[in-house]
């Protein structure tokens, strides 16, 4: 089974290393266990749907892998349309073909299981408007309580609404471009709620957003967990974005709200779909640069290089096709049974080994280049 990875917001934060790993120790045994049981589960179904269900019929949906594509979203549909193959990611609907369901839409990941991952992508083509690609997210919303028992949360209520709110203002209605409009992102919200209504698949997974998660009010045991933080163990086997309630928010820190905890949302849920820190953080002792600044990977906004990874609360950052290409990637890497997160910089240090994402194909550091001048 994968190791569940840890990426906290720790750029305000920075806890010792034992800290972190006390944390990371007490948590992965309580996921693994529910990891299990959904894998077992997971397997169950996807087993008995092999057996049951018939292959949809290749002609409806083309199933793409993106490996090294430019930084174009040109690039990016040439690429899905390359790689037919089975265990792609993105749905891909031509023109004139009739709509995948995307709660039907299954991969076929490790050992010929279909799996549901959390999040799926469908690309469609228009004629006259731009193309669009659409992020199909798979969500359960969670309260955690004071006494630690836990209650689904209505997907209509506020706390969920504000949620969607931060995560569509980064990812919905923009248009991807690298100076030529092409396609438009936008989120289609699926809810734990609503499954049986929506007749979801049994093996469908979804992501957890828990609400007042993540600590005691005591902070016993807490480490990074007294911010708002994401681990995910990838899209096949689903992850947890944690927004602490004020009173669990740690460090004398306040709660982020407004413009910030939209940022915050659309940051971690980053981290669901693939995306690693890119900020710099302390690893031993040493300062790490996780960001390669250059314009594939980041924007330029009045002399600061900015990406939603590096800085989560900038208002200005967007997200950039390149970000869409490493989420593509990621989920890509993950059905072949490799590792989901992608990085935004090599970095070789004990406790960061992280290679940067194929999906990046400019490695120049700008911005260093600059200040060594
Ligand atoms: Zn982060």
């Amino acid at each position: 089974m994968k190791k569940v990875t840890e990426r906290g917001c720790n750029r305000c934060l920075k806890p010792g290393r034992s800290q972190i790993r006390t944390t990371i120790a007490t948590h992965t045994h309580r996921m693994r266990l529910r990891r299990l049981v959904g894998m077992i589960l997971a397997l169950a179904a996807g087993l008995t749907g092999m057996l049951m269900m018939p292959i949809p019929a290749a002609d409806t949906v083309a199933y793409a892998r993106v490996k090294r594509p430019k930084s174009s979203s040109k690039a990016i549909k040439r690429a899905t349309r390359k790689f037919f193959e089975s265990r792609a990611v993105v749905a891909i609907v031509h023109r004139g073909e009739s709509k995948q369901d995307m709660d039907d839409y299954a991969i076929d990941a490790q050992w010929g299981v279909r799996a549901y991952p959390a999040v799926k992508y469908r690309y469609i083509e228009k004629k006259k408007s731009p193309d669009l690609l659409e992020i199909h997210l798979y969500i359960r919303y969670l309260s955690y309580t004071g006494t630690g028992s836990v209650k689904d949360l209505s997907p209509t209520g506020n706390r969920a609404k504000a949620y969607r709110r931060g995560v569509e203002r980064f990812f919905s209605g923009r248009t991807v471009s690298d100076g030529t409009k092409t396609f438009k992102l936008k989120v289609v919200w699926h809810s734990y709620a609503y499954r049986t209504r929506d007749a979801m698949a049994d093996a469908q997974v979804f992501y957890e957003v828990a609400f007042g998660s993540g600590c005691p009010v005591d902070g016993s045991g807490c480490g990074s967990y007294r911010w708002y933080h994401a681990h995910s163990a990838g899209p096949l086997y689903g992850g947890t974005l944690v927004i602490p309630d004020a009173k669990q928010i740690g460090y004398g820190r306040a709660p982020v709200t407004g413009a910030k905890y939209q940022a915050m949302a659309a940051h971690e849920t980053g981290h669901l779909l693939g995306l690693d820190d890119a900020y710099a953080c302390v690893v031993n002792g040493h300062t790490v640069d996780r960001m390669a600044e250059n314009s594939e990977t980041c924007c330029k906004v009045a002399g600061q290089w900015l990406n939603l990874m590096a800085t989560p609360f900038a208002r200005d950052t967007q997200l950039l096709v390149n970000d869409v290409e490493m989420m593509l990637e990621s989920e890509s890497d993950a059905a072949d049974g490799g590792a989901f997160m992608q990085s935004y910089r090599s970095v070789k240090q004990a406790g960061a080994d992280t290679r940067i994402s194929d999906a990046i194909t400019d490695h120049t550091d700008k911005a260093h280049a600059a200040a060594a001048r």
